[in-house]
C-alpha cells in the first residue's frame, strides 16, 4: 500500500465526528476539552446545536465532515450505518483528500470492518477499527477501554486521538482486530449480565434481601462492572438505556456471526442473545441492558426490585 503522511500535522489535527448519541456526545465534547477543534454532523438535529454552542463547527453531510478535517471519527449504530457514513454518496469517501484517517469507533463486525477498510483505502484513506469499553460513564469521564485494529503506524499517529477519549488503549493487530476484541468484550458482558439477573431471582425467590447479597458479592470474587452499575438499576427499576438492548442483541449477534466463521460454537452467548431477541420483540429494544432481568422474572413471577 502506498505510504501517506497521515495528517499535515498530526500535533495539531483537525478533527470531525459523526454520530452524537448517547456516546458520540461526550466523546466529541472530551476532544475540544483536550484542545482539538472539531468538526460534527448528526443525521438528527440531536446534539449538534449542544456541541455548536460549545465551539464546535457543524458541516452539511459526512461529505464535508472529511473534507474539513484530517481525522474523521464515527460512532453510529451498526455495520449499514458506518457504510451510509464512510462509502454512502455523501459518505466520507467522496470527502477523500491525502491524508485522511478515518476513526470508526462503533461496534460492528469484524469482516464489515476489513470490507469497508479496503474500499477506503482504495481512495487514499486509512481506517482504523476502535471500538471501545466503558459505556456511557467512561464516555463522559474519559476513561473509556479502546481496542484498536489497522495499520500500527497509523494507530501510533492518531494515539494522542484516542489518550484524549480513553485511559486503557490497545492495538491489536491489523484492521478487525479491534472489533475481535470488542465482540469478546460483549460476549464478557452479556454473560455476566446473565449471571447478575440469575443471582437477583434466586436470592429473591429464597427470601433474601438482594441490596445486602449485592453488598457482599460486590467486595468478592464475583464483583464485576455489571454487579456493580446493573444490578442496582434492576433494584431500582430503572431502566433508561446506557447501553440500549438492541445495541448488545447487535454485537452478541456478530460474535456468534464470528464464532460460526471460525467453527466453533459459544453455547452461553447464545442463550443470552436468544433473551435479548425477546427483549426486542416485546418492544423493549431501546431500553438499558438491565432489562434482562424482567425475562428472568416473567419465568420466575416476581419483581426483584421496586
Ligand atoms: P445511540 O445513542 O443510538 O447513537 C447512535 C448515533 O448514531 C446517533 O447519533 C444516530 O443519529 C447515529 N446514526 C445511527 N445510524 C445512522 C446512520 N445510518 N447515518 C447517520 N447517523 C446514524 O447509540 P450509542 O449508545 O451512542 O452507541 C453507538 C455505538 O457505540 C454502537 O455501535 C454501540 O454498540 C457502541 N457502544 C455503546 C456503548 C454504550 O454504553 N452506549 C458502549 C460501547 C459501545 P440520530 O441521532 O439521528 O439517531
Amino acid at each position: 500500500m502506498e505510504q501517506v503522511a497521515v495528517v499535515g500535522s498530526m500535533s495539531d489535527p483537525r478533527l470531525g465526528f459523526i454520530g452524537l448519541g448517547i456516546m458520540g456526545r461526550p466523546m466529541a465534547r472530551n476532544l475540544m476539552k483536550a484542545g482539538f477543534s472539531l468538526v460534527v454532523w448528526n443525521r438528527s438535529r440531536a446534539g449538534i446545536d449542544e456541541l455548536v454552542a460549545e465551539g464546535a463547527l457543524e458541516a452539511a453531510n459526512p461529505r464535508a465532515v472529511a473534507q474539513a478535517s484530517d481525522v474523521v471519527v464515527t460512532m453510529v449504530g451498526d455495520v449499514p450505518d458506518v457504510e451510509d457514513v464512510a462509502l454512502g454518496r455523501d459518505g466520507i469517501i467522496s470527502g477523500a483528500h491525502s491524508g485522511l484517517v478515518h476513526i470508526d469507533m462503533t461496534t460492528i463486525s469484524p469482516d464489515a470492518t476489513r470490507q469497508i477498510a479496503e474500499r477506503l483505502a482504495e481512495a487514499g484513506v486509512r481506517m482504523l477499527d476502535a471500538p471501545v469499553s466503558g459505556g456511557e460513564p467512561g464516555a463522559i469521564a474519559g476513561t473509556l477501554s479502546i481496542m484498536v485494529g489497522g495499520e500500527e503506524a497509523v494507530f501510533e499517529r492518531c494515539r494522542p486521538v484516542f489518550e484524549a477519549l480513553g485511559k486503557k488503549i490497545v492495538y491489536c493487530g491489523p484492521s478487525g482486530s479491534g472489533q475481535v476484541v470488542k465482540l469478546c468484550n460483549q460476549v464478557v458482558v452479556g454473560l455476566n449480565n446473565l449471571a447478575v439477573c440469575e443471582a437477583l431471582v434466586l436470592c429473591v425467590k429464597s427470601g433474601v434481601d438482594p441490596r445486602r447479597m449485592l453488598d457482599a458479592i460486590g467486595a468478592g470474587a464475583a464483583s464485576s462492572w455489571a454487579v456493580l452499575n446493573l444490578a442496582p438499576r434492576m433494584l431500582d427499576r430503572d431502566f433508561r438505556a446506557g447501553f440500549k438492548v438492541e445495541h448488545q442483541l447487535k454485537d452478541l449477534d456478530h460474535a456468534l456471526a464470528t464464532a460460526n466463521a471460525a467453527g466453533i460454537s459459544l453455547a452461553g452467548t447464545e442463550l443470552v442473545r436468544d433473551l435479548f431477541a425477546l427483549l426486542t420483540a416485546e418492544g423493549l429494544g431501546e431500553e438499558g441492558t438491565q432489562a434482562l432481568v424482567k425475562t428472568l422474572e416473567a419465568e420466575a413471577g416476581i419483581e426483584v426490585g421496586g
